[in-house]
């Protein structure tokens, strides 16, 4: 007890974006109005599963019980009207939240693709006795959009009247179909993806160790996805990005001694296999950049004379031309590896062309 525990389980308030679901989500906590189901329905990676995780949390969170009146009421501190500040992270209900073993909360997910109707079975049978020690327990189903028809059939019944201190909380992509069935029993909460703002928050939260402009990168190429852009970061794309920006773009290499460079670079490429297209559109962000600061320059140019420092560092090399020829070469790379031409050459055809 008198250890520092890090708050592992992240309390409303303190979770970044999403601001409906936030606000829906608290309200109905405090009111003491929750649904019996929920659908949290978004694009992938931008925190269904964290804020599930929360909610599972902060309904049984010792101090929400206390503001309920369950003996504790003398006791609370802090908690406000909109339940910003559940889960409270450290009574004894929250730990084992956040240590990821509490008894009385079920995660099923999609095996081989498909959430399978024994999983659904087991935990149909499961909700029928009271739950362990928590006063609700959570069940999570995700990406219920794999649920085939037998499946969903055996959990509508579940679903329309969960037996009693029972919460569901189900997941869905946004871009795929949910059987109406389901989705009609169920309040659905729509999740959205993050600003580029927010996602670089989460990912300098999560990943404190990460340069802020390679978070910037990652933020962009993941369209709000700070799942995605974990994912990506995680694979040691990041690194070999700089790397081959490094290679290609320094004035200063001579032709004869880079070739064996480049060539190790496109093996190193090659070896990314199915993290080879994120890549592709790393270096297709970092030539739009340059790209754009060419226009831009060129407009401030014909306003200004003087023609020095029109463009920045190793940007000098190439002119909006080139850069456009380039941005083809990523274009024609990526279609290559869609034709299964072999990896490693067309690594290396297209690094010859960057460096041009
Ligand atoms: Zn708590």
């Amino acid at each position: 007890m008198g250890t520092r525990q890090r708050q592992l389980i992240p309390s409303f308030s303190s979770l970044i974006g999403q601001e409906k679901a936030k606000n829906l989500l608290g309200r109905a906590l405090t009111s003491g109005n929750l649904a019996h189901a929920y659908l949290f329905r978004g694009p992938d990676g931008v925190g269904k599963q964290l804020f599930a995780r929360s909610l599972a949390a902060a309904v049984n969170c010792r101090q929400r019980q206390g503001m309920d009146g369950c003996g504790h009421a003398s006791s609370i501190h802090g908690a406000r009207d909109t339940g910003a500040s559940l889960p409270c992270g450290h009574c004894p209900s929250c730990r084992k939240y956040g240590s990821g073993n509490h008894p009385d909360f079920l995660v099923i997910s999609p095996e081989k693709g498909t959430i399978k109707i024994d999983r659904i079975r087991e935990m149909v049978q499961t909700l029928s006795y009271p739950p362990y020690e928590s006063g609700v327990r959570v069940v999570l189903l995700e990406d219920i959009h794999t649920m085939r028809s037998e499946a969903a059939n055996s959990l509508l019944k579940t679903l329309e009247e969960p037996p009693e201190n029972n919460l569901l909380i189900l997941t869905a992509a946004a871009a795929r179909d949910v059987l109406p069935t389901i989705s009609s029993r169920c309040q659905v909460i729509p999740f959205f993806s993050l600003g580029q703002e927010e996602t670089v928050q989460v990912l300098l939260r999560e990943k404190p160790e990460l340069e802020p402009e390679d978070a910037r990168m990652l933020a962009r190429l993941s369209e709000g996805s700070p799942g995605q852009a974990l994912l990506f970061y995680r694979s040691e794309m990041v690194a070999l990005w700089r790397q081959l920006v490094a290679l290609v773009s320094d004035p200063e290499k001579d032709g004869s001694r880079d070739v064996s460079l480049l060539l190790q670079a496109a093996e190193r490429m090659a070896a990314l296999k199915e993290d080879l297209l994120p890549l592709f559109g790393l270096l297709r962000i970092w030539l739009r950049d340059m790209l754009v600061e060419d226009s831009l320059a060129q407009s401030v140019h014909e306003q200004v004379t003087g023609a020095e420092g029109r463009r920045g560092n190793n940007q000098k090399r190439w002119n909006f031309r080139q850069l456009f020829d380039k941005l083809q070469a990523v274009d024609r790379a990526e279609k290559e590896l869609g034709r299964n031409c072999n990896r490693s050459l067309v690594c290396e055809v297209l690094l010859f062309q960057l460096q041009q």
